[in-house]
């Protein structure tokens, strides 16, 4: 496929490569998008999942946020797939600079990618709120629903919940690699998230590739689309 061959050659000339990406990427192993029909905000709970993964909803309902929180975000048995695996590849050999990623799962690090910008927090970070004392998740699995640290406080997932705000250290390294990208690829992401379509406007390149299965905001300044799986695209693009 011509496109295909296009990106390749691309990738061959880049040695500052950043991917940015959405829950799209993380579809592919198995962990619904938040936000699709099909996803968590259509199934049966209380309330409405963007309600519950609210900070004044964690503070008022703790009981109910980890009852969502552990049968639905807190998900450690998943493997990267094709995409997470080819991102890493690419930052062994050099070529890629860092990842931004929206999602919450920690799988571009289980693939082995090590500059990894977590806009969203992960689940693999859980923090006291008296002590700051660090809990992996699957310490917070094996403590009762509502978990509290040896101190007595509260344990927090490091998840960027509605009404709080992500956090700067990470957007400004996520900034500043993109605004140094010589290609940028985005991914599993319709850009409509905040901070997405942001962030990606401090690209100054002109190779902006977009991998997505539906129509994006961007798709008029991309200069390669693909709509097809983000897996599939990044395998035969590193192969
Ligand atoms: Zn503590």
């Amino acid at each position: 496929m011509e496109r295909i061959s296009t990106l390749k050659t691309w990738i061959a000339e880049s040695n500052a490569i950043v991917f940015f990406g959405g829950a799209g990427v993380s579809t592919e192993s198995g962990i619904p998008d938040f936000r699709s029909v099909d996803g968590l905000y259509h199934q049966k709970f209380d309330d409405p999942p963007e309600t519950i993964l609210s900070h004044s909803y964690f503070m008022a309902h703790l009981e109910k946020f980890y009852q969502f929180y552990r049968e639905k975000m807190l998900v450690t048995d998943v493997e990267p797939n094709r995409a997470h695996l080819a991102l890493a590849k690419l930052e062994q050999q050099g070529k890629l600079s860092a990842v931004v990623t929206q999602n919450i799962d920690g799988l571009h690090q289980k693939a082995g990618s090590r500059r990894v910008y977590e806009l969203h927090g992960s689940i693999h970070r859980n923090y006291c709120r008296k002590c700051r004392k660090f809990y992996g998740p699957e310490e917070l699995k094996a403590m009762e629903l509502v978990p509290r640290c040896s101190c007595g406080g509260i344990i927090k997932p490091d998840v960027v919940l509605y009404e709080e705000s992500l956090d700067q250290d990470c957007i400004m390294g996520a900034i500043n690699a993109i605004s140094k990208a010589d290609l940028l690829i985005v991914g599993g992401t319709s850009l409509t998230v905040y901070p997405a379509a942001g962030l990606i406007r401090y690209y100054n390149g002109q190779r902006l590739v977009l991998i997505n299965r539906d129509e994006t905001s961007y798709d008029d300044r991309a200069n390669l689309i693909f709509r097809e799986s983000i897996g599939s695209v990044l395998a035969a693009a590193t192969e």
